[in-house]
């Protein structure tokens, strides 16, 4: 995979943007899905709770065919005081936001996966007044959406820290800001099914 000279992933063709995605799994054995279906009803956000090696919540945002990717250990946080650590992961399929399951141990990203959080996003990146498109603000690393979930809601900033792919994502200070919400802790079920992880891995 090759890196510009900052770090961050070169626009690729719209062919190429899974390839990451499919080399490091064996789709064949892990249930998820391999792509290629588009779902209608415009951009979309999810937030997936994955128990794997170690517990993260994966933030994507449906760019065009793909859903742009973030892994967030601590998830995010609804009180504009807090900064998440949100480490840049390989764009998914836009057919995963449904995913929920379990992959088998002996696969990547073996563990369990539930829908933690989704709805729609609206993209609110500006520069000199002018609104930037979502493609060109992840690749400057500066992006600010407005999501629109069930335990997500109002204005979050993602921020690229220099040379990596490691980005800040906090939560900007508006109506839908909570000092005292923690849902990350305190709500870990599924929106789709009202599954926890551990539900799933008892199956
Ligand atoms: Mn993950």
């Amino acid at each position: 995979m090759p890196f510009c000279r900052d770090g961050y992933l070169p626009r690729m063709t719209r062919g190429d943007r899974l390839d990451e995605y499919r080399r490091k799994r064996d789709l064949s054995q892990s249930g998820e899905p391999s792509g290629g279906r588009r779902k209608g009803g415009g951009d979309q956000f999810v937030v997936q709770r994955h128990d794997a090696s170690s517990l993260h919540f994966d933030f994507r945002l449906q760019v065009g065919e793909v859903l742009v990717s973030w892994a967030v250990p601590k998830g995010p946080s609804v009180d504009p005081g807090e900064k998440r650590l949100a480490v840049r992961t390989e764009d998914h399929p836009v057919d995963y936001a449904d995913f929920e399951g379990r992959i088998p141990s002996d696969q990547y990203g073996g563990g369990t996966v539930v829908v933690w959080d989704s709805g729609t996003y609206q993209n609110l990146t500006e520069k000199d007044g002018r609104e930037v498109p979502v493609t060109d603000a992840v690749e400057d690393g500066h992006l600010v959406v407005r999501l629109d979930g069930e335990k997500l809601a109002g204005a979050f900033a993602m921020t690229r820290m220099r040379g990596r792919d490691q980005w800040l994502l906090v939560k900007k200070d508006d109506q839908g800001a909570d000092r005292r919400r923690k849902p990350a802790k305190t709500q870990p079920e599924s929106v789709l099914s009202g599954w926890t992880n551990e539900d799933l891995e008892d199956q």
